[in-house]
């Protein structure tokens, strides 16, 4: 089965036992709960994609290891073309679901393993590369979602992982077996755990000899005993609890974010991809994050979409589209979500072979456009917010509006132009409400700003690849300057 249905992907995760904890409570069963739920149609909707013909050219690729038709997010980038084919699938999962699906953590982490367990076994003779294609093909051949785990707690951030007075805020090796490893620690904002099979880790900085014991890469099914998931709080979260459709805004799609904790976790040996090599720490983490960015030049534009089209129903639902001003905003949010589409797509066209013959983005531009992410998606919400009025955050809730007595009165006080219904303008609002305040906000906001590594994350790249010197003798040559 190289393509599981939507539904074979609900009952193979229901099918888990997985630690999941939410509000003090053991939620016995994650996929079902009304919190949750959404988050796991997020996912799904990556297999239903799958499923249409139109978008088969998008969703699915050939795998280089079998030949057989697999999912995308399961894919190994084999050209420019693909990278690019990934950026153009995420916009569309985020034009579907207008959530964070939580997949392509998953498919940064294959293609960041990939290359550098090659490269790590070129210098260190070990055997980790075919560990992580035995892996890969498990994942692909069953159409696994997989988890991409990198940040650690980190607790005082002016301390490597060795020098931490608790020597668990960084995720580590605490035995060694003949037959495996023990791993302590946690990996935090793990977008998507509690709707993956497995979990693949990987270390979070850069490290040197004495963090040597940090310096580990795995992966092991999300149910493995000592493994458990405590998950993050939204905003407007419990609203998923009322019974009501209007409120949610998205009532359909979400996504979700937990701690993983990894209580002394047994790894086996064919699941180790790193083992102590402290030096393919950093490159791990400078190929995971710079795909990751990419990434976002996809699924913040999906999303993006879905926000400036409700701004502009808002906008027709107040009768206001004719005003020049809102179709200027309009044409802002416009130009600043394509500006964001660029990027991700220029990173991926300027992408080459790596040694072991995946595809790397330009890890420059794709830092550039991560570093437009932390910025532009905040002026499109803010954007999106002026339009929609100030209605969006003071508007009564869908049992007024539903009740027999005061019903008619929210009917008739809020109703905008005509012929559009209250209810549906007051829809509307709520689905910006929670693109920018939201449960979804998580995915489209603050994520915009951390997700992929916080914003100086990306200048310290930038100006390690910027080429300044490179920048300097071009004004000097020109300049006819001889020192
Ligand atoms: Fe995918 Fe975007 Fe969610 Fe990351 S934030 S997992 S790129 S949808
Ligand atoms: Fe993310």
């Amino acid at each position: 089965m190289a393509l599981m249905t939507g539904e074979q992907y609900m009952e193979s995760i229901r099918n888990m036992n997985m630690q999941v904890y939410m509000f003090g409570e053991k939620i016995e069963n994650p996929a079902d709960h009304p919190i949750l739920r959404p988050s796991l149609n997020s996912v799904r909707m990556t297999y239903d994609l799958a499923q249409m013909p139109e978008y088969e050219d998008l969703m699915t690729a050939k795998s280089h290891i079998t030949g057989e038709k697999i999912n995308r997010f399961a894919h190994i980038h084999q050209s420019t073309d693909d990278l690019c084919k990934k950026v153009k699938m995420q916009r569309l999962c985020g034009q579907k679901t207008a959530a964070c699906f939580q997949r392509c953590v998953g498919m940064d982490a294959f293609n960041a393993v990939y290359s550098t367990s090659y490269e790590c076994d070129q210098a260190h003779g070990t055997n980790y590369h075919d560990n992580f294609l035995k892996f890969l093909e498990y994942c692909q051949t069953n159409d696994l979602t997989t988890d991409g785990a990198m940040t650690d707690p980190k607790g005082d951030r002016s301390k490597a992982p060795h020098e931490q007075e608790d020597p668990d805020l960084f995720l580590r090796v605490v035995e060694r077996r003949p037959d495996g490893i023990v791993v302590r620690g946690a990996k935090a904002h793990q977008t998507g755990i509690i709707n993956s099979h497995e979990v693949l880790v990987m270390p979070t900085i850069s490290m040197g000899e004495k963090d040597k014991d940090y310096a580990v890469a795995f992966s092991v099914p999300v149910d493995t005993k000592g493994i458990y998931m405590i998950i993050g709080r939204q905003s407007c979260d419990t609203r998923k609890l009322e019974n009501t459709t209007m409120d949610v805004g998205n009532p359909e799609f979400g996504g979700v974010e937990a701690l993983v904790v990894f209580d002394d976790v047994f790894v086996p040996n064919d699941r180790i991809f790193l083992n102590g090599e402290y030096e393919f720490a950093g490159v791990l983490v400078e190929r995971f994050a710079g795909y990751h960015r990419q990434s976002y030049g996809g699924c913040k534009v999906g999303v993006g979409d879905v926000l400036i089209g409700a701004a502009a129903v808002a906008a027709e639902y107040n009768g206001v589209q004719k005003a020049s001003h809102v179709k200027d905003k309009l044409i802002e949010m416009i130009h600043l979500n394509e500006t964001l589409y660029c990027c991700g797509i220029a990173c991926s066209a300027e992408g080459s072979a790596t040694p072991s013959g995946n595809y790397l983005i330009n890890l420059l531009l794709a830092n550039v456009c991560k570093q437009n992410i932390t910025r532009f998606p905040y002026e499109i919400a803010r954007l999106a917010e002026d339009i929609a009025g100030g209605l969006m955050v003071t508007a009564p809730s869908e049992k007024d509006l539903k009740d027999p007595v005061i019903g008619p009165v929210v009917e008739k006080y809020f109703k905008g132009v005509a012929n559009v219904s209250t209810e549906n303008r007051l829809k509307i609002l709520r689905l910006i409400e929670n693109l920018t305040l939201g449960t979804a906000a998580v995915g489209y906001r603050t994520e915009s700003m951390h997700g992929a590594g916080s914003p100086q994350a990306q200048r310290i790249m930038i100006s390690r690849q910027g080429n300044l010197a490179e920048k300097k003798a071009l004004a000097k040559s020109l300049a006819h300057i001889e020192e």
